[in-house]
């Protein structure tokens, strides 16, 4: 037998091209099996064998053929099935949790959300998940939709083993250190009689950036650095394919060398000037309220607040700058809905920085709101079944 140069062989080379079918599909606009051919060089005999698998999958939804298409000649245009198997976002924060669950083309059929109390240890956090979890497994088999995982996303930093399994490293706002969020998850799953799910975990922050870059993608997003989140700041580098390289909590970075003590121990910290429990003392506010079961309008934010964030943000970013250079800035998040003064003010104070040779450097508001992790959770998800049907056909 000989193997082509590549080593490809038959099963490669069909995971490979059945991948790269589903991407033209997903690409938002139906396409012919005809277009397929043409754009990918496989004969139309391929095409329609590999597609023929993808719908009878449920992956891909054959729309019909066009008016005034050539007769005898099927050129069904195809799309991402809305019926096909979704992906389930979990994220849980410090007063509440959120659910959702989301179909390959990126559309959210359902959204939950439940106030919990703060302060809880993991396991009842986690606990406090399973009726959300269950009105989202049962909304999907009413709609007759396989979910394809679970993605759970928390506000803080992630360590992996060797293996590249995931846990919680420090969730400052949690308060956890070192917790195995996944199997907790799993644990609720097995309670609930739900077997063989796919689980996967990220920090909001880099979720909340994958979802933004996928709902306005474009070349600025590549080595574009995403700060935001909702009850903490973190901050994600995102490179040319989308995937994030680090993520971290620029929270804590100290941007005032005489500040005050920190809750995490050091000194000055960013989150004692644009946190959100600091700006809401700063601005003379009972408390914060949670995060986006109360959201609170910007304008209620005094300017001096305002700008107090803004400049100790753009302290942090400078910091972060000169270590890696980011082409573009993006605030998300809870920065994002404070809206274009306080963008103004960070792009003005990073322009006028004390190390005057850097270029000016762009800032753009994200566009997704509080949602945005939770989106690029569940998106994260549809987004695996996408560049790799097979695994999903198969599994
Ligand atoms: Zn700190």
């Amino acid at each position: 037998m000989v193997l082509d140069p590549g080593g490809a062989t038959p099963g490669s080379l069909r995971k490979h091209n059945s991948a790269l079918l589903m991407a033209l599909i997903a690409g938002g606009t139906p396409v012919s099996r005809v277009d397929l051919a043409r754009r990918t060089g496989l004969t139309k005999a391929t095409v329609s064998s590999l597609v023929g698998e993808l719908v009878d999958a449920g992956l891909v939804r054959d729309l019909g053929t066009e008016a005034g298409g050539a007769p005898g000649r099927p050129a069904g245009r195809l799309a991402l099935d809305p019926y096909g198997p979704v992906g389930i976002g979990l994220q849980l924060a410090t007063d509440h949790i959120a659910g959702c669950l989301m179909d390959l083309s990126g559309r959210v059929h359902a959204r939950e959300l439940r106030q919990v109390s703060a302060g809880l240890r993991p396991e009842q956090t986690v606990r406090a998940a399973r009726p959300l979890l269950r009105r989202l497994f049962d909304h999907a088999t009413t709609a007759g939709q396989l979910a394809a995982g679970v993605a759970v996303t928390i506000g803080g930093t992630i360590s992996r083993d060797d293996d590249g399994y995931r846990s919680v490293a420090w969730a400052p706002e949690l308060d956890w250190r070192s917790v195995d969020v996944l199997s907790l998850v799993a644990a609720e799953l097995r309670a609930l009689d739900l077997h063989g799910i796919d689980l996967s975990l990220d920090g909001e922050v880099a979720y909340a950036a994958l979802a933004e870059r996928r709902a306005n993608p474009g070349p600025q997003w590549t080595n574009g650095y995403y700060v935001g989140g909702e009850a903490m700041i973190g901050a994600a580098l995102l490179d040319g394919q989308g995937v994030e390289r680090s993520a971290g909590l620029l929270g804590h970075l100290p941007v005032r060398g005489q500040g005050p003590r920190c809750a995490c121990g050091g000194q000055g910290c960013l989150e004692l000037y644009a946190g959100r429990n600091a700006m809401a003392t700063a601005a003379g506010l009972p408390d914060p309220g949670p995060s986006r079961l109360l959201g609170r309008h910007p304008a209620e934010v005094p300017a001096r607040v305002l700008e107090t964030a803004a400049d100790a943000l753009a302290e942090a970013v400078i910091s972060a700058r000169l270590l890696i250079n980011p082409a573009t800035i993006f605030l998300g998040g809870r920065l994002a809905a404070l809206g274009e003064p306080f963008r103004a003010r960070v792009a003005d104070r990073l322009d006028g920085n004390p190390h005057g040779t850097l270029d000016p450097i762009p800032v753009r508001l994200g566009r997704l709101g509080p949602d945005a992790a939770l989106r690029g959770a569940a998106g994260t998800v549809a987004a695996t079944v996408i560049a790799d049907p097979l695994t999903w056909i198969d599994g």
